[in-house]
């Protein structure tokens, strides 16, 4: 697990101020433009700017102290340089000139995976199916036959000076023929339409963490869409597949114990349907409606601790419907011994014949 703290050298108790300090300093150190070239300090650059993102927002913040990740978010902090250069301008108020990478990069996806509780328990390795716009080969990802905009001379922006009152100005647009990219393609590639990009489907191994909850989303790098500026990435949304007996409520399981009447008064002893086998369990004479025993560690992992929640096991008490004469005889004497008022043998049979009709 990645550990912003450290990557911005900073305490867990820092201040947002010492935060910020320690980023700009950082920020400035690593910058590309100081650094052409240097793939290590662009890497650093890309983990400085991520873990700021995180670490300056009090919201992702506190989720990231709690659960060890940022807030899920579909959209998420992608690797590419676009965002980090937002960050970059937001904190110091201007955007380095000509820094790399501000071709847009390929959008980012998203996929499912089904998880059993089993999986929650251990973790897993799960393989997945899904589908990605990578480059055409046919054409290089060009889409064609690339030739410079004659409108815009290959520059993708046009220029309009317009008189005003406050005199001559310039205003800059992309160039409508060529939607600013500067060139123009004939000889369309039939492969991908012209388009550069064709649908591929991918098979990838992801490892799901044990403890993985359902809106966390992880976070596969580049296996997103392919665009100019490289690839989006993808986002793995786990999703839980109901089990037979037991609900999931964050790092707790619950177990719906359905007793008869007799055996909430009397106690029994019953076998609790737990993830990993049966366990025993002593119910106590005169156990109530929606009762819990907490099983403690019997539960789900916390994300990324070895620490476990409980199995809490919901007592529910059936009351006996399609009774036998012989059972109906014998819950009378029991309110009778009791001191119960019920209702009169057969009542409620008179009852029905007259709203039947
Ligand atoms: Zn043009
Ligand atoms: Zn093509």
């Amino acid at each position: 697990m990645k550990d912003y703290y450290a990557t911005l050298g900073v305490s867990r108790e820092a201040t947002p101020d010492e935060i910020k300090k320690a980023y700009r300093k950082l920020a400035l150190q690593y910058h590309p433009d100081k650094n052409p070239g240097n793939k290590e300090a662009e890497e650093k650059f890309k983990a400085i700017n991520e873990a700021y993102s995180v670490l300056s927002d009090p919201d992702k913040r506190a989720n990231y102290d709690r659960y060890g990740t940022e807030a899920p978010q579909t959209g998420g902090f992608p690797g590419g340089f676009g965002d980090v250069f937002d960050l970059f301008e937001q904190v110091f108020g201007f955007r380095s000139p000509g820094g790399p990478g501000r071709a847009p990069r390929g959008e980012d996806l998203e996929a499912t995976v089904e998880l059993l509780l089993s999986d929650v328990l251990h973790g897993a390795e799960k393989e997945l199916s899904y589908q990605r716009l990578v480059n055409c080969e046919a054409c290089a990802g060009q889409g064609g036959k690339r030739e410079p905009c004659r409108s815009c001379h290959g520059r993708g922006v046009v220029e309009q000076v317009q008189r005003t009152i406050f005199g001559n100005v310039m205003t800059q647009a992309p160039c409508a023929a060529c939607r600013g990219r500067g060139y123009t393609v004939s000889e369309t590639c039939p492969a991908c339409k012209g388009q550069g990009r064709v649908r591929r489907e991918e098979h990838i191994k992801v490892q799901m963490p044990a403890g993985i909850d359902e809106n966390q989303l992880l976070r596969v790098s580049g296996m997103g869409n392919l665009g100019p500026g490289g690839p989006g990435d993808l986002f793995v949304r786990p999703r839980l597949a109901p089990h037979p007996h037991l609900e999931r409520e964050g790092p707790h399981l619950v177990y719906r114990l359905k007793l008869g009447l007799a055996q909430a008064a009397l106690g029994t002893k019953v076998e609790v349907p737990g993830l990993e086998g049966p366990i025993p369990l002593d119910v106590p004479p005169g156990t109530g409606h929606g009762e819990v025993f907490e099983m403690e560690g019997k539960g789900l992992p916390y994300a990324g601790r070895r620490h476990r929640g409980n199995l809490q096991v919901v007592t529910e008490i059936a009351v006996p419907r399609n009774l036998s004469d012989r059972a109906r005889q014998l819950l009378r004497e029991f309110a009778q011994e009791t001191g119960e008022e019920v209702a009169p043998e057969g009542f409620w049979d008179k009852l029905k014949r007259v709203f039947k009709g």
